[in-house]
């Protein structure tokens, strides 16, 4: 099974946008731009809003039913290890390994010895695209097989467990979730350790540099991004020859949603290496249902403040999951009573994400990006509320995925 050069992952927090997602797929097809959806959702969103991963199988395949798609598509478990993954199996064709706990974990020191022994040979060679021949040392080696074997092993049983379960999927391995980005070097010692243990991947999510909080743009040095990002890319089309990994291998970006100004940068290097690119940009559909809600007025208005008022005194709490990925300044949230007397398109500017709007904010959009399990409480009623104002809601879920994401990355603007 094998993915296309181009795919997204787009989760989708209540299940109800699939359609609307892939609206905006067919309208970057009907531009020519073929690119496969990938509807993720990992164990924590599951269990926050009490879902089911056949739930995410069931949206998947509805959307695709209604809008008579007959283009690839994939259903990702997202962020899965082997203490979770058992009632993802069935349903999903796409697994995202992720064993960034595991980074830093000594591995047997056996492990590291032939891993040393193994690369040496690579010490002096040059990667077309890396400014400098490797400098595969004794001490790098060892070094970077301390730091990441046992994790590499532990994607390999993952992957064992689900092979013996599963014949077609598509792997991925996530080391994203830890605290320091991975160099370009390391990148290819890590590829070199997977393709040694059989792990065919076809898409590998590194930690970059910078700062990638939820639902905001990065924060980061934007040159020092791009460099890194084709160096990525260099990497990865030597490993693919020289390990003989998958030739549809690719990076994987977790945006943390609308990283907006690496797009163009990413856009770039995929041009320059004619490379493929899976992005995940998951959490923007649930706050474009909140837009529709505020846009829509009346009820649906007034369950986006509710909403609001939950997240703010629920505020420490539903930032705990996602601490390190956020960066809310609480001294510049708006009270519930300020978003109280909003109107519509107040509450619409402050929560879209148009940083040059005089009413854009931040920290308003990072609380209600996280706030998602204030609507799931409400159950039947947030839901009722998102299917009344089914049209509103999915225009702007929509133009968001097609204007703001697919354009920029894969259409150009
Ligand atoms: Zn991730």
């Amino acid at each position: 099974m094998k993915i296309g050069k181009y795919s997204i992952g787009i989760g989708d927090r209540f299940g109800q946008q699939g359609k609307a997602q892939l609206d905006a797929i067919l309208q970057a097809r009907q531009l020519g731009v073929q690119v496969t959806p990938v509807w993720n959702k990992s164990f924590r969103e599951h269990a926050i809003i009490h879902s089911e991963p056949a739930d995410t199988r069931a949206e998947a395949d509805a959307a695709v039913g209604a809008l008579a798609w007959d283009g690839p598509y994939f259903v990702d478990a997202d962020h899965v290890n082997l203490k979770i993954i058992d009632p993802f199996i069935t349903v999903s064709d796409f697994f995202t390994l992720d064993v960034a706990d595991v980074i830093g974990v000594k591995a047997d020191p056996t492990v590291i010895q032939t891993f040393v022994e193994q690369n040496r040979e690579y010490h002096g060679r040059l990667i077309p695209g890396l400014e400098e021949t490797l400098q595969a040392t004794e001490n790098l080696l060892r070094h970077i097989g301390e730091k990441y074997l046992a994790a590499i092993e532990e994607a390999g049983r993952i992957y064992q467990h689900i092979a013996a379960r599963k014949i077609q999927f598509v792997a991925e391995i996530s080391m994203d979730e830890t605290d320091a980005p991975q160099s370009p070097v390391e990148l290819f010692f890590i590829l070199a350790a997977i393709a040694q243990r059989g792990i065919p991947i076809q898409t590998i999510a590194p930690k970059f540099t910078g700062r990638f909080n939820k639902g905001v743009d990065y924060v980061g040095d934007l040159e020092r991004f791009a460099r890194e990002f084709e160096q990525h890319l260099a990497v990865i089309q030597f490993a693919i020859r020289e390990f003989s990994l998958p030739a549809t291998l690719k990076l994987s970006v977790h945006s943390g949603s609308d990283k907006f100004s690496i797009y163009g940068p990413i856009r770039q290097a995929m041009l320059n290496f004619d490379a493929g690119l899976h992005i995940k940009t998951a959490g923007t559909t649930w706050l474009e249902e909140l837009i529709g809600l505020a846009v829509a007025g009346g009820d649906g208005l007034d369950i986006a403040k509710r909403i609001y008022r939950g997240a703010f005194e629920r505020a420490d709490e539903l930032i705990k999951p996602y601490a390190s990925v956020v960066d809310i300044d609480e001294h510049l949230l708006p009270t519930p009573d300020d978003v109280d007397r909003w109107d519509s398109q107040h509450y619409a500017d402050a929560l879209r994400h148009d940083q040059q709007h005089e009413f854009y904010n931040p920290n308003f959009r990072q609380l209600l990006h996280v706030g998602y399990k204030i609507a799931a409480e409400m159950g039947d009623h947030y839901l009722e509320a998102v299917k009344k104002y089914e049209k509103v809601v999915a225009e702007n879920v929509t133009a968001n995925l097609f204007v703001r994401h697919l354009k920029p990355l894969f259409i150009g603007n």
